[in-house]
C-alpha cells in the first residue's frame, strides 16, 4: 500500500560523500524508516518498520517533482539511499532511469543486498552506473548481532545473490564493508576468498562514526542530521584510522582489487 502524499521532499542534500563525491540523495522510501535489515550502528536509528516485501512507498512523479526542484544538478552523482533499503521500492528501476535522463549524472544505489537473489531486483538495479553492496562480517554470528536482518535471511543467501547479482551487471559495483572491530586473520582470509570468487570493481573498508539517534530522524538521511536536545544520540566505538589502512592495504594485496577506505576527516561520509 502506497503511503500517503508528504510535503517532506525525497531528495536531499547535496551531500559530500568520500565515495561518490558530490552528490544529490533520493530517498524512495520515504518519512517512516524500512528495511529489511536493522543494523546496531543504523544512523536512521531503529528502523521503523521491519520488512523484505517490496512495495512502491514513494510515487515516482513525486521523486520526479522533487529533483526538478534542484536543477541544474551541480554534482557528480545522484545517491539512492535515504530512509531505509531502496531496493525494496517496487519502482527503484523507473527511479534510476528517470533520474539519469532528468540530470544526465551517473546514478547510483547503495543496498544491504539482502534482494539480490530477486531477479527483479538484479533487472532494476542493473540500471544504476553504480552499486555498493553491504558486507559487515563474515562470520554467520556477527553477521546477525551486527547487520540484524529480518528472519529468515541468511549470510550464505546473501553472498549467493551478490555472486548471481555481479555476473550480469555491467556497472560498476563496490562492495562496502563496515568495521565494528578489527577482524581476526581467519575472517580476513574467509574475506579475500569471498572478494576474489565475486570479484567487484571495489572494496570500500569504512567504520561507524555517526551518532545512532533513539528515533528515526530524517535528516540523518544527509551528512548535517538535525537532533533535537531530547534526542538521545549513542555513539560507537569505531576502530581507528590505521586499522582501517591495514585492512585495507592487505585486501588489496590479495585481491589486487584497489580497496579504498577514508580518510580521517571523511570517515564515514
Ligand atoms: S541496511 Fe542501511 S538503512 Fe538498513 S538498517 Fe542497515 S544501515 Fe540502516
Amino acid at each position: 500500500m502506497a503511503q500517503p502524499h508528504t510535503p517532506i521532499s525525497m531528495v536531499y542534500g547535496p551531500v559530500q560523500s568520500w565515495r561518490f563525491g558530490r552528490s544529490l540523495g533520493i530517498d524512495p522510501i520515504g518519512a517512516i524508516s524500512v528495511c529489511s535489515y536493522n543494523c546496531v550502528y543504523c544512523q536512521l536509528g531503529t528502523i521503523e518498520r521491519l520488512q523484505s516485501d517490496r512495495q512502491c512507498f514513494v510515487p515516482t512523479q513525486q521523486i520526479h517533482h522533487d529533483l526538478q526542484a534542484f536543477a541544474p544538478w551541480d554534482v557528480d552523482a545522484i545517491t539512492l539511499s535515504g530512509s531505509g533499503e531502496p531496493t525494496l521500492a517496487l519502482n527503484l528501476g523507473e527511479i534510476i532511469t528517470m533520474a539519469q535522463q532528468m540530470t544526465q549524472r551517473p546514478v547510483g544505489v547503495l543496498t544491504n543486498g539482502s534482494l539480490l537473489s530477486d531477479p527483479q531486483v538484479q533487472q532494476d538495479l542493473g540500471q544504476a552506473d553504480a552499486v555498493a553492496v553491504k558486507l559487515d562480517a563474515v562470520q554467520p554470528t556477527l553477521w546477525g548481532r551486527i547487520n540484524r536482518p529480518v528472519a529468515p535471511a541468511s549470510l550464505p543467501e546473501l553472498w549467493d545473490g551478490i555472486q548471481a547479482f555481479r555476473q550480469g551487471y555491467k556497472g560498476h559495483l563496490a562492495i562496502q564493508t563496515m568495521m565494528l572491530s578489527p577482524w581476526d586473520e581467519a575472517s580476513q582470509a574467509t574475506y579475500v576468498q569471498l572478494m576474489q570468487a565475486i570479484a567487484p570493481d571495489e572494496i570500500q573498508i569504512n567504520t561507524p562514526t555517526r551518532a545512532q539517534p533513539d528515533r528515526h530522524v530524517l535528516s540523518a538521511r544527509g551528512n548535517a542530521p538535525n537532533y533535537s536536545p531530547s534526542d538521545s544520540l549513542r555513539r560507537f566505538k569505531s576502530v581507528s584510522v590505521e586499522v582501517l589502512q591495514q585492512m585495507s592495504d592487505r585486501i588489496q594485496a590479495a585481491t589486487q582489487i584497489p580497496t579504498r577506505c577514508p580518510s580521517p576527516a571523511l570517515l564515514s561520509r
